[in-house]
């Protein structure tokens, strides 16, 4: 480094401090779900910049207690159960992507948050759930040794009446935290379809068969682990069918993260 910039740093370094603090005097960081003010430390102000973090009490909520879960489609087992080839809810299921990664069960506060980080204007919600998922489950992330990550996309005729896409927010988010490209785009949805929470599960199955597609065989795709990432997983055929068209396109394997699972009683 020059002299010049060396000196220009230096002069310009407590300014920077002074207008960071000013503007959180102005603006306290808040948090995106409460709204209570966060008293941010130094090492998480650094993750700030990436997405907002939640308050403790609202992180400390969202989390279950701590269990044995099964790995294929993220749902909790007993202590005893044998889950190398699934659980009982997940063993008949002709699952394409290898496992699921998730923070909770779709319930109670976390249920909240899903709900309101789907909402116009809530991409802070999204962004700092999906830190969440990289706060707490960084071991299973780092385990998988992701290479590209991809939101299951919508219709356009979606993204045109609602912009905020929250499996996006949490996909780009995921992917910084990685440090590995967002393919964003890579996945489209070509039929337009009904929505998948009124339906039946044979029903889910017929309404996405084909939705999904990988235009072209791009690079970013050949031979990759792909992490496909949405809110919620229900019933797994919107991720089995982006899966199918992701492996179509030449991913080698495809992990699963979400924010919450449903459980089968709520389905
Ligand atoms: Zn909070
Ligand atoms: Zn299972």
């Amino acid at each position: 480094m020059s002299d010049t910039l060396r000196l220009i740093r230096r002069s310009t370094w407590p300014l920077t401090q002074l207008g960071r603090a000013a503007f959180r005097f102005v603006f306290p960081p808040s948090c995106p779900l409460c709204h209570r003010d966060v008293d941010l430390e130094e090492p998480r102000d650094l993750g700030q910049r990436i997405a907002p973090s939640l308050c403790d009490q609202c992180s400390t909520g969202m989390l279950p207690p701590p269990s044995r879960r099964c790995p294929r489609c993220g749902l909790p087992v007993g202590p005893h159960a044998r889950t190398d080839d699934g659980c009982p809810h997940c063993r008949s299921q002709k699952f394409r992507f290898r496992r699921v990664i998730r923070v909770g069960l779709y319930d109670d506060l976390l249920r909240t948050a899903c709900i309101r980080a789907k909402g116009t204007a809530q991409s802070p919600l999204a962004a700092a759930l999906a830190n969440l998922v990289w706060v707490q489950e960084r071991e299973e992330l780092d385990a998988e040794q992701i290479e590209v990550v991809v939101p299951v996309p919508r219709h356009w005729t979606r993204r045109l009446l609602r912009p905020h896409h929250a499996a996006e927010t949490i996909s780009r988010v995921l992917a910084r935290r990685l440090g590995k490209p967002h393919g964003r785009g890579l996945l489209h949805k070509i039929k337009w379809t009904p929505d998948q929470s009124d339906l039946s599960a044979a029903r889910r199955k017929l309404n996405l068969k084909d939705a999904f597609a990988v235009r072209s065989r791009p690079r970013l795709l050949a031979g990759k682990t792909v992490l496909l990432v949405d809110d919620i997983l229900t019933t797994g055929t919107t991720a089995n069918e982006c899966t199918r068209a992701l492996l179509r396109a030449g991913a080698a394997k495809v992990i699963v993260a979400v924010i919450a699972v449903v459980p089968p009683s709520s389905r």
